[in-house]
């Protein structure tokens, strides 16, 4: 009999490279044509209408209804001259993914005709009945209406044959059921304590924005074996499988040649991400075979986000149109690398300066400081709300698994600034500076550019790096939406910013202080008092987790533990008196991540036990079957001496087949108990604990058994792609 898995496997090796509709273009010529950005809005508004919305996106000042009626027309206008035929508000539920509902412009007016229509009111507010998005009881059913309300500062874009307008996702009540809201929130009072921050050294500083530079890994799959593969199916990572021969360690496809199928299919994603305006510049192949990464040039954190999300939907669009399916799961494949999704973040003034580069004077350099140092120590007063940041199912799949930062939270620097940060604590005295001291302080930070720029020591295994004129928040996973971390990171930097112009200016009017020595004062202070977060060392080796024990760093290394950190009385607090999130939104938002969390394991676990049941057993037993009869023969043969000779393999293997699937089937009985006794549990926080620590136990010793299997089961009999035929790409 042919399996599937044969079949497939035939249909792989006939592919060829499909023909990409990339034009033969410069990229500038049709970058951000399906965008309702600047030029487009100067070619299709009023000069009052692109002023206004000028002002929403750069100030977030609010559009009168009149205006939004002429934008919305215009809008229609141009997304009509471009083929468009419906619109939709694009919002980011908790979900983590996207989410759309298309209405067409079109409106019948009686005698069979119909004319295209668009008003403001559409444009701003929209009542989706999206009751079915999680809200974690902050909606009930009865109230079920959400309201998606448009966000000015990302601009509209074509996505197929739809206008699509960012929105932000809201409840009936005003509570946030989304990524965006938080998010948008953090970023203006971010805005407002960097700005009075710069306000120390430049006058002329009145906005500061965060940016964001994602860093996108991915694996490719051939199509025709993803689609015989259920668990990647359903749950977007292998449940089995035995680690091929050769994987990763000749490490020879990391920044290797790149397949020419898959080159195809890059030139394809990339060409529509640059119509969309998502400034995709780099394309490599990373550490595992079939993983690869994409990044773009970085931008406003809020632009950045939307990109990210809308360019993991166009991916997995085009890869279908290419035969291939793209897994953006943390850890596909057992044994080898997982992705992550590193998020290098930075501050910017209006003008473009990045608070986060050292400058050529001691002013802009203890500017540098400033911002530098207030983050680390930012970090150090709340990485378990950062941990928290980045939990997901997931990603405990990649956290510490020596490939991917540990699941402590710690500060990489390097050792240059390390020094710095060293010296300046030595070298600031607990009083008034004298005029010397001033000075020997400033010369001495007006070494930092020089050193900078030979400063190449680079450490993978930190979760949080600084590299040269930004931090790199590397433990963020692959499929996560930028949002969660970027929230929390601004948050509480925001907070401390405002702790410490609080501090510096107690300093200045108390002890009489001028300001920079008020300001080297208190940095000193916080140098000292932030030092246990600094680490230079192997992320991933055991000494770190004795150490960081030592130094009283938390190690949660699963979801259900991370995530208690949201509803900590810090982070309510936190969240709270900043207007991000109220007591309510994040017990909500607590709630819905443990149930998502609840509901993969909880369906990995169906799975696991319906490939088992269906596949893997009905295959080792027809196996078995072939084998005794085999043995059957023998017997009716030989002499019974002989046979027992002749016999011994096919016995063994009969034996081991048997062993093996007594195991899995018990193991997978068992733990469909397991299940049914976390089910009945009465709360979200104990379901979740449930699931990660009695019905996950199982997995791994029903893996072991199958995985053994496939390894002495007839190759022509084993149903499902394994990771040699599925992690190799032509
Ligand atoms: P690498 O980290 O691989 O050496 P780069 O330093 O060029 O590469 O940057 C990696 C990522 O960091 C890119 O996505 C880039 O856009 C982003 N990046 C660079 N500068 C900034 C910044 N000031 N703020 C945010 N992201 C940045
Ligand atoms: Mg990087």
């Amino acid at each position: 009999m042919t399996t599937r898995r044969i079949l497939a496997l035939q249909e792989v090796s006939k592919r060829t490279p499909v023909e990409t509709s990339q034009p033969n273009k410069q990229v500038s010529e049709y970058f951000g044509a399906n965008v309702f950005g600047i030029d487009a809005m100067r070619e299709f508004l009023s000069e009052e209408g692109y002023n206004s919305v000028k002002e929403a996106m750069e100030k977030g000042v609010s559009i009168d209804r009149r205006m939004a009626d002429q934008v919305a027309a215009c809008m229609k206008a141009w997304a009509i001259s471009k083929g468009v035929t419906h619109y939709t508000h694009w919002f980011q539920p908790l979900t983590g993914t996207t989410a759309e509902k298309h209405d067409g412009f079109f409106e019948p007016i009686g005698n069979g005709r119909a004319i295209e229509r668009f008003s403001g009111s559409q444009l701003v507010q929209q009542e989706p009945d999206a009751s079915s998005f999680p809200n974690g009881g902050v909606r009930s059913t009865f109230e079920a209406r959400g309201y998606t309300a448009w966000d000015p500062t990302s601009p509209a874009f074509i996505w197929g044959n739809t206008l699509c307008i960012p929105t932000i996702f809201v409840s009936y009540t005003g509570e946030a059921l989304d990524f965006k809201t938080p998010l948008l929130k953090s970023l203006s009072v971010l805005d407002k304590s960097a700005t009075e921050v710069c306000q120390y050294f430049d006058k002329t500083v009145t906005k500061v924005i965060g940016t964001l530079g994602w860093e996108q890994e991915y694996f490719l799959i051939d199509a025709a074996l993803y689609n015989i593969r259920y668990d990647l199916q359903q749950t977007g990572r292998t449940l089995f499988g035995h680690i091929s021969a050769k994987n990763q360690q000749l490490e020879d496809h990391y920044w290797g040649s790149i397949p020419e199928r898959v080159l195809a299919f890059m030139k394809d994603f990339e060409y529509e991400s640059h119509l969309l305006g998502i400034p995709v510049r780099t394309r490599h192949n990373e550490v595992a075979p079939a993983q690869f990464e994409c990044a773009p040039v970085f931008e406003e954190i809020n632009i950045a986000v939307d990109h990210n999300q809308l360019l993991m939907d166009v991916m997995e669009k085009v890869a279908m149109r290419h035969n291939f399916r793209v897994l953006l799961h943390e850890k596909p494949y057992a044994g080898v690398n997982g992705s992550g999704k590193h998020n290098n973040w930075s501050l910017a003034t209006s003008s473009g300066k990045n608070l986060l580069s050292p400058g050529k004077t001691p002013k802009t350099n203890l500017q540098f400081l400033t911002f530098f140092i207030n983050t680390i120590k930012a970090v150090h007063d709340h990485a378990d709300l950062l941990r928290a940041s980045i939990a997901s199912a997931n990603n405990d799949h990649r956290l510490g698994a020596n490939e991917a930062p540990p699941a402590i939270m710690s500060v990489f620097l390097g050792e240059q600034l390390n020094k710095i940060l060293d010296e300046l604590e030595k070298s600031v005295p607990d009083k008034k500076l004298s005029p010397e001291e001033k000075t020997a302080l400033k010369l001495s930070i007006a070494k930092i550019p020089d050193i900078l720029l030979d400063n190449t020591d680079r450490n993978r295994t930190s979760p949080f790096a600084f590299t040269g004129n930004k931090f790199e928040f590397r433990a963020v996973g692959s499929s996560a939406n930028c949002a969660g971390a970027m929230t929390v990171l601004n948050t509480i930097v925001a907070n401390q910013l405002m702790a410490f112009k609080n501090e510096v200016d107690a300093l200045m009017e108390k002890k009489k202080l001028d300001k920079d020595d008020a300001i080297f004062h208190i940095l000193k202070q916080y140098i000292s008092t932030s030092k246990k977060i600094r680490f230079e060392g192997n992320g991933y080796s055991d000494e770190w987790k004795k150490e960081a024990k030592k130094r009283g760093l938390s190690n949660v290394p699963t979801t259900p533990g991370a995530l208690k950190a949201w509803v900590s009385k810090e982070s309510l607090s936190l969240f709270e008196k900043h207007g991000i999130l109220n007591h309510r939104e994040q017990e909500a938002r607590y709630e819905i991540y443990l149930e998502t969390y609840t509901k993969k394991i909880q369906i990995e676990s169906r799975i696991i036990a319906e490939m088992v049941n269906n596949q893997i057993l009905p295959s080792a037993l027809s196996y078995q079957k072939t084998l005794i009869d085999s043995v059957t023969g023998l017997k009716s043969v030989f002499s019974p001496a002989e046979f027992k000779k002749l016999a011994s393999t096919h016995l063994e293997l009969i034996a081991e087949i048997s062993e093996r699937s007594t195991i899995i089937k018990k193991a997978a009985d068992d733990m469909t108990e397991a299940r049914k006794r976390a089910n009945a549990l009465n709360s979200a926080e104990k379901q979740a604990h449930a699931y990660c620590e009695d019905v996950k136990s199982y997995f791994d010793a029903i893996r072991y058994n199958v995985d053994r299997l496939e390894n002495i089961i007839d190759d022509a009999v084993w149903p499902l792609p394994k990771y040699r035929e599925m992690l190799y790409l032509r």
